[in-house]
C-alpha cells in the first residue's frame, strides 16, 4: 500500500515539478543561497512521504549543526567498520588511471574488475570537496570487491575542494557540479567536469553514483533530511521506490531516506542523465548527523544498489 502511495506522490511530482520554492537544504539548494544563477531555472520539488519517521525527522533538523567533530581515521578502516557492509570477498583486479594527467588538474579513477560478466557501475563521489561522508564512503568503496562486473570510483571528486582549508564544494571558486557536461577549454571546473563527463561516456557504465551531502540553508523551509536524487525515474524501475521504503522502514540505513527531482542544470545527475541516458542516483547525507551514520548510509545506499545489480550478496 505505501509503495502505491509512493508512485503516486511520484507520479504527481512529475507533473508538477515547475517549482516548489518552499524547498531547500539540498546540496542544489544550497548553491541557490550561494547565489548561483542557475538557480532560478531550478525545478526542485519533494515528494511527500508521511511517516511518523520523517515528520519527527523534519522537526529536528534545524537544530542540528553542521559537520559534528569525529574521533576516528577513515584512512585506517574499512566499510564493515561502519556496519554489515561489503563484507563478502572476491577474487578481483584492481587498477587506476588519471584523469587529466599531468595537467595540473588531475584526478585518479580508482576500477575494481572481476573474472566474471557484469554490470559496470561508476561512483562519483564528493565533486563537492566539503561534503565529507560522500567521499570518504568513496575512499572506503575502493577497498570492496565484487563478485562480476567492474566499478569505478573517484573520491574525492572534487580532491581540491576536500584539501582546502576549510573545505569547499568549490573548484577554484566556481562549483564543478554546475559545470558539466563541461568545456575543455573553460574554467578549470569546466575542464574537469569535461574529463570527468567523457569517462563516463567512455566507460558506458550501467549505473552513476553521485554521493553528496546537505546541509540546511535557510530556515522555516521544509527539509527532509537525507534523500535521493533523480532526474529521470523510468531509467531506474522500481528501485529508487524500494530504496526509499527500505530506508523508511528502517531495513537499511540509520534515517529514512526521501526523494527529490530533478537534479539541477549542469549537475552530473542531469547531465549524465539526459545526455548519455544512464541511471544516475544522486545519495544526499544531512550534515548535522554524526559522521559515522553519514558514511554508514552513504555505504548502505550504494551496498542495496550493488546488490541489485549482482556484483556483492
Ligand atoms: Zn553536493
Amino acid at each position: 500500500m505505501k509503495k502505491i502511495a509512493l508512485i503516486l506522490a511520484a507520479a504527481i511530482l512529475l507533473t508538477a515539478c515547475g517549482g516548489a520554492p518552499g524547498t531547500a537544504g539540498s546540496e542544489e539548494n544550497t548553491a541557490a543561497a550561494e547565489s548561483e544563477t542557475t538557480s532560478a531555472a531550478m525545478t526542485f520539488a519533494p515528494i511527500s512521504v508521511t511517516t511518523s519517521a520523517t515528520e519527527a525527522t523534519k522537526e529536528d533538523l534545524a537544530d542540528l549543526q553542521p559537520d559534528p567533530p569525529y574521533d576516528f581515521d577513515v584512512d585506517t578502516m574499512v566499510p564493515s567498520d561502519f556496519g554489515d557492509f561489503f563484507t563478502g570477498t572476491y577474487s578481483v583486479a584492481t587498477s587506476s588511471y588519471k584523469l587529466l594527467e599531468g595537467d595540473g588538474y588531475e584526478n585518479e579513477v580508482f576500477v575494481i574488475s572481476s573474472d566474471n560478466e557484469g554490470p559496470t557501475v561508476y561512483v562519483i563521489a564528493g565533486i563537492h570537496g566539503d561534503e565529507e561522508a560522500a567521499w570518504q564512503a568513496g575512499k572506503l568503496l575502493k577497498k570492496i570487491s565484487i563478485k562480476c562486473g567492474k566499478l569505478y570510483v573517484i573520491a574525492p571528486a572534487n580532491r581540491w575542494g576536500a584539501s582546502a582549508v576549510p573545505k569547499t564544494r568549490y573548484l577554484d571558486g566556481k562549483d564543478p557540479n554546475r559545470a558539466f557536461p563541461g568545456d575543455p577549454s573553460g574554467t578549470n571546473a569546466q575542464r574537469f567536469a569535461y574529463a570527468l563527463y567523457n569517462d563516463v561516456k567512455d566507460k558506458a557504465p550501467d549505473f552513476v553514483f553521485d554521493l553528496h551531502e546537505a546541509v540546511i540553508v535557510q530556515e522555516g523551509r521544509d527539509y527532509l533530511g537525507s534523500s535521493i536524487i533523480y532526474s529521470d525515474m523510468e531509467l531506474f524501475g522500481d528501485l529508487i521506490i524500494d530504496l526509499v521504503l527500505a530506508s523508511q522502514e528502517g531495513e537499511i540505513c540509520t534515517k529514512p531516506f526521501n526523494f527529490y527531482s530533478p537534479g539541477p542544470a549542469g549537475s552530473i545527475n542531469r547531465t549524465i542523465t539526459e545526455g548519455l541516458r544512464i541511471p544516475v542516483m544522486t545519495v544526499e547525507t544531512f550534515r548535522g548527523y554524526q559522521m559515522r551514520d553519514r558514511i554508514s548510509d552513504q555505504l548502505d545506499v550504494v551496498q542495496y544498489v550493488l546488490r541489485s545489480y549482482g556484483l556483492v550478496d
